[in-house]
């Protein structure tokens, strides 16, 4: 942690205390050039002879050793020696810098701290090298007075970082940030820009990808079975192959209704990160398995601290209903067939209530007269022309079970958001069950209820939208028993589709102004929000779509 700390002190942090880890194609192939240094740790010490006498040569690899005094353990990847005199090596995977000191700042420190490991346990130690791996050369790095005091003062400064419990500033502009692993957890540009209020800052740099390279497996085949063979999860039908899919390329599992998933599938999703949920054949979201908890407990400690107090959880509904509401607000702007002047500002005025509201519960009455006004407008964007849909009538929401296929599709799509919110919040480390509008209630995920509010419309909704204008879903979707509406297994797996496509789709950040994906934007609005609960950013920046 020291040369990450050396490198950038927030990524010392975020690793070390907050511990964040993210891989990155350095990350990645760094442990594997060091996998193969440990792989040759059981070869013997050499003999060399030397004239008359054999001396032995110390070859020792992956050496542990810790200090209390200096606070500092480390695993040296080789020590090579004679008698008391040793050498510690350390593996790069990059080609030799051309600098002055032959290495950059956090790898001679790096180097250093091994160095005066090895002396506090009696060694003769003076010099270290660096082997860098990727041009094959051998750096001899001197322990001088000057690299040991600066060593030393790395030492003390991360020691101070870490009582201070506060997190060091992002880097300014810096192009290390180009090259961290961290950076879609770090946001330094977006941190720096919400901090500052924007003034003067010019917008973030768009420093990550704006889309994921991997998508969620939905299973919804009734008694399908979820098997794993090498890297491929494979989904059979009693001996018949359904489909596969890369492990690598799958960012969640979801299971719909009776689904089995054998013991070694759920360890391997666990070993690798990847949440594994659990749904009705209906898409009614009864949880999910994670692997071992976020280590962030302190963001935890923030987050529950904060939903004890009535005034911020009243700050952060307002936030979450002035968002939904403008959203709704503009997606009838743009997608009614009818100029809708009265609504929308019956709606602007809504907004400007909520705002002023002064307790969640009135916050709770004017977010209910707004969503009747929306409702009543709702048919407005839909083209019904199928014939089928004579029983479409559409008066507002209705759910459990739902009355009318308008909202059953709803309410599968609000359930898939709270399922999505419920995983991207256990991700990064806050607890989805506690939230701030919503209160708790058991079983309920409450928070990934209140940042679900503000995607209602523009993922919920729109998916709705568009799947029936498109024709993706038409009225043979749906089934009708005892009153209740619901999809068929054909039509739920088509509106998936639907959904996962919005999803996907990249928009223009409203605040940022790079592109990124819906997927990603959930991501960064959860980490901000974690940013805002540890007092890093003054305020939750809601996502207001333009
Ligand atoms: S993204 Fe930049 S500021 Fe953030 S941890 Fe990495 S180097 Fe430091």
């Amino acid at each position: 942690m020291l040369n990450e700390f050396t490198y950038c002190p927030r990524l010392g942090y975020l690793e070390w205390v907050q511990g964040e880890f993210a891989d990155s194609a350095d990350t990645v192939e760094g442990r594997y050039r060091h996998r193969r240094v440990d792989q040759s740790a059981k070869r013997p010490a050499k003999k060399e002879s030397e004239g008359e006498e054999e001396k032995v040569v110390l070859h020792a690899r992956s050496v542990s050793l810790s200090s209390e005094r200096m606070g500092l353990t480390a695993k040296i990847d080789l020590v090579e020696g004679e008698g008391a005199r040793v050498t510690p090596v350390d593996y790069k995977k990059s080609k030799r810098p051309h600098v002055a000191r032959g290495a950059w700042e956090p790898e001679l420190v790096q180097l250093c701290a091994q160095g005066l490991l090895l002396r506090e346990q009696g060694y003769e130690c003076a010099e270290g090298v660096i082997y860098f791996v990727g041009s094959r050369e051998r750096v001899t790095i001197a322990f001088d007075d000057e690299l040991i005091a600066l060593t030393l003062e790395r030492i003390a400064q991360m020691r101070r970082a870490v009582v201070s419990g506060e997190i060091p500033p992002p880097l300014e502009e810096s192009p290390k940030c180009v090259r961290c692993s961290l950076v879609g957890i770090c946001l330094p540009d977006e941190v720096r820009f919400l901090r500052a209020n924007a003034a003067g800052l010019p917008e973030p740099r768009p420093l990550f990808p704006a889309s994921d390279d991997t998508l969620p497996l939905h299973v919804q085949h009734p008694g399908a079975k979820v098997a794993k063979r090498g890297e491929v999860l494979a989904i059979l039908d009693g001996d018949a192959l359904l489909t596969e899919a890369r492990l690598g390329e799958i960012s969640q599992v979801a299971l719909f209704g009776g689904v089995h998933i054998s013991t070694p599938v759920v360890q391997e999703l666990c070993r690798r990160g990847i949440p594994l949920t659990y749904l009705s054949s209906g898409g009614w979201f009864y949880g999910f398995t994670h692997g071992m908890n976020h280590k962030n407990i302190d963001l935890r400690r923030h987050q529950f601290r904060a939903a004890e107090d009535r005034s911020r959880c009243l700050l952060l509904a307002r936030r979450f209903v002035q968002a939904k509401i403008a959203n709704c607000r503009t997606l009838l702007r743009r997608n009614h067939e009818l100029p809708l002047d009265q609504p929308l500002q019956q709606m602007k005025w809504d907004i400007e209530q909520a705002g002023k509201a002064d307790s969640l519960e009135q916050l709770l009455g004017v977010e209910g007269m707004s969503a009747r006004r929306y409702f009543e407008c709702f048919d407005g964007m839909l083209k019904l022309a199928d014939p089928l849909f004579p029983e479409f009538d559409f008066n507002g929401r209705n759910r459990r079970p739902p009355r009318d296929p308008i909202n059953a599709l709803l309410s599968l799509a609000y359930a898939m958001l709270a399922r999505e919110w419920a995983v991207v919040l256990q991700t990064v480390g806050l607890d989805p069950y506690l939230g701030f509008y919503h209160q708790p209630r058991y079983g309920r995920p409450a928070l990934a209820l209140d940042l679900m509010e503000e995607f209602r419309p523009i993922i919920g909704d729109s998916a709705v939208i568009t799947a029936i204008n498109n024709g993706e879903i038409t009225a043979n979707d749906f089934i009708k028993q005892m009153g209740a509406v619901s999809l068929t297994a054909e039509g739920r797996s088509r509106f998936i589709q639907t959904y996962e496509r919005r999803m996907s789709s990249e928009i223009t950040h409203p605040v940022f102004g790079y592109r990124i994906s819906y997927r990603r934007v959930f991501e960064v609005q959860a980490r901000l929000l974690g940013r805002h609960l540890m007092g890093e950013i003054p305020d939750y920046p809601a996502f207001v779509t333009r």
